[in-house]
């Protein structure tokens, strides 16, 4: 009998309603595969009343980690041992790390993106526009503005929520930052370097939808992202290489979380190609 098989102090787990793989299952598993790490990254529905729970099963199982989605990002926090910094600030958290027992909170979100967009140009000096105030909107405002970028303008449809956003950048960032009340088609100014919808407008199904942006105000030498991942060519980012501008797709923002993710649960440097691979084979 080999030595791993103990029957001792086990519980063997049983799925009998399993949960459709999430398309972040088939990336980061592929990324295990490649590395030739015997893990598992499994997507388990947890109803919000059993999220204690289910945290303190996460404990007692000594799991290497977890990431969570809505509505678990705010929920999970004061359920963890310690945040990180840009978490904390955020006051959400995305990604939780077992250290030594001890629960992590961080978040991925802004980090992810940043890494794709510092790809292509410097944060440092980067006037920003974000189309959006919500989750996504603030993990990569903060980031931006804890990067050093000179000017982050929010634009959004609810006033308080955007004006949230710009008062906790105000307060925790360097960045100069402001709020345009988002009425009719929004105009980006001509010295802007990067444009961010960060609204669900453009998502799969409603592919056609069209944001309230006036297109001809893009100028190639922009850079226009999309964080939607699924379709990864939004229709935003359509009409956004048809004015010349560089674009960047939401997938890879999504394919960067789960490096992020691989690394601080494992320390091991997993292949973002393979996972990107994985990521499209399982969403398109
Ligand atoms: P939230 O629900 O937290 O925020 C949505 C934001 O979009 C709000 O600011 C909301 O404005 C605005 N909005 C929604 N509908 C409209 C509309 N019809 N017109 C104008 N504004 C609108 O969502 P998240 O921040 O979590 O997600 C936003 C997007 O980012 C989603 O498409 C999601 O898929 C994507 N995302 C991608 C990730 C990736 O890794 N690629 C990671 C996380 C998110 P208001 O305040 O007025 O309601």
């Amino acid at each position: 009998m080999k030595p791993s098989t103990s029957f001792r102090q086990e519980l063997l787990g049983v799925f009998g309603d399993p949960v459709a793989e999430n398309p972040t299952q088939a990336m980061i598993e592929a990324a295990f595969a490649e590395l030739g790490m015997d893990w598992r990254y499994l997507t388990v529905e947890v109803k919000p009343e059993a999220l204690g729970d289910a945290v303190k099963g996460a404990r007692a199982m000594n799991w290497k980690g977890f990431n969570c989605t809505i509505p678990h990002k705010v929920a999970v926090v004061p359920l963890l041992d310690r945040l990180n910094p840009a978490a904390k600030i955020i006051g959400a958290v995305n990604c939780v790390i077992n250290r030594h027992g001890e629960l992590v909170g961080d978040n991925t979100d802004g980090k992810g993106f940043l890494q794709s967009l510092a790809g292509i140009h410097g944060i440092r000096g980067l006037r920003a526009v974000i189309l959006g105030a919500g989750g996504a909107a603030r993990a990569i405002a903060v980031e931006l503005g804890l990067a050093h970028a000179s000017q982050i303008t929010i634009v959004n449809r609810s006033r308080e929520r955007g004006e949230a956003l710009v008062r906790l950048l105000g307060d925790r960032t360097a960045a100069a930052s402001s709020l345009v009340a988002w009425e009719g088609k929004y105009h980006i100014p001509e010295d802007t370097d990067v444009v961010i919808n960060a609204t669900p407008i453009g998502l799969f199904p409603d592919v056609e939808a069209r944001l309230p942006v006036d297109t001809e105000s893009l100028q190639p030498r922009m850079i226009v992202c999309d964080l939607i991942p699924n379709p990864p060519q939004t229709r935003f980012l359509r009409d956004a290489a048809m004015r010349g501008c560089t674009v960047l797709d939401g997938l890879g923002m999504l394919v960067n979380q789960g490096v992020i993710g691989i690394r601080l649960w494992s320390g091991r440097e997993p292949s973002s190609q393979v996972m990107r691979q994985a990521l499209e084979k399982a969403l398109l």
